[in-house]
């Protein structure tokens, strides 16, 4: 568990930084109890419904990418995915990181695709790498312009039967006639003038930061993709001269010996760190059952 002492150093960086660049993945959700993706939960088995039985999968990460899922299979996880992104509730994760940055000069990339963050941060803050659920493409795709999906979701999810999207309901590019697909990151992932210009915002923001004191905080990033925000992180830091790396893992909080001298590593649970440096009570964490909240076995 995180000490005293790391607890106060961490606030007296966050307290003098002139900005904080946040990077955030899917241990940041899975904090806030939204472990469906990876785990085999309630929300898992009320998106997949007889699905999971029937190939056999516990998690919507392999079930949704199991190749033998007919389309409609397919499209009816999609249409119930991403009407529990629209109706959940907002993790307390993110109530309390916004808290912990009220004031701040900060910035947001996430590879999260949940939209948790648009609940609690303003839109121009945040940068969304790998895209977001709430959003469709052409699958192709043959234009580039991504599809606020709100109004349509709702309505096919209606008419899902025995866990199928009848295939002439499958929604279709306007253009060219192809399904549309989540504007979510895959190897057609739109990475189109939308998607640009979040990244130079991004950018922008980093460029100005360079030679200022500025906190590099990275929040459940795993190894499934650490090329969007763990080892920029630590090549930035690296090489900026007043920049200071913080990781709050409990699995994967490592810190290469190049920066050791400006890094702090905190192996624990996100939403327990938050609340400690809120100075609220760790009871307080009522995101997750007190049973898993140093439950060692959350996936990140
Ligand atoms: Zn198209």
């Amino acid at each position: 568990m995180i000490t005293q002492e790391e607890v106060n150093k961490l606030k007296e960086k966050i307290a003098s930084a002139d900005a904080v660049v946040v990077g955030v993945a899917s241990g940041m959700s899975a904090a806030s109890g939204f472990v469906f993706y990876y785990q085999e939960d309630e929300v898992f088995r009320h998106i997949a419904g007889q699905l999971a039985r029937k190939y056999d999968r516990h998690n919507m990460f392999d079930l949704f990418y199991d190749r033998r899922l007919t389309r409609g299979e397919q499209w009816a996880l999609m249409l119930r995915t991403i009407r529990y992104v629209y109706e959940c509730y907002t993790g307390e994760t993110y109530l309390d990181l916004a808290e912990l940055l009220a004031g701040k000069e900060y910035y947001v990339a996430t590879t999260n695709q949940d939209a948790q963050f648009y609940r609690v941060f303003p839109d121009d803050r945040i940068t969304r790498i790998q895209g977001d659920w709430r959003f469709w493409q052409c699958s192709r795709p043959c234009h580039d312009k991504i599809y606020y999906n709100e109004q349509e979701s709702c309505r096919l999810f209606k008419e899902i039967k025995n866990d199928t999207l009848p295939d002439e309901l499958i929604p279709r590019c306007p253009h060219c006639g192809a399904e549309l697909a989540p504007w979510v990151r895959s190897h057609t992932f739109l990475q189109g003038e939308y998607y640009r210009r979040e990244m130079n915002r991004y950018v922008d923001f980093l460029r100005r930061n360079t030679k200022r004191k500025t906190v590099f905080l990275e929040l459940g990033v795993g190894m499934m993709t650490p090329m969007f925000i763990k080892e920029p992180f630590m090549n930035m830091v690296y090489q900026w001269p007043q920049a200071f790396y913080v990781t709050i893992n409990p699995q994967h909080a490592i810190i290469p010996k190049e920066i050791a001298s400006k890094s702090l590593a905190v192996k624990d649970d996100i939403a327990v760190v938050l609340k400690q440096l809120l100075g609220k009570t760790i009871d307080a964490a009522k995101c997750a059952g007190k049973a898993d909240i140093f439950n060692p076995s959350r996936v990140y």
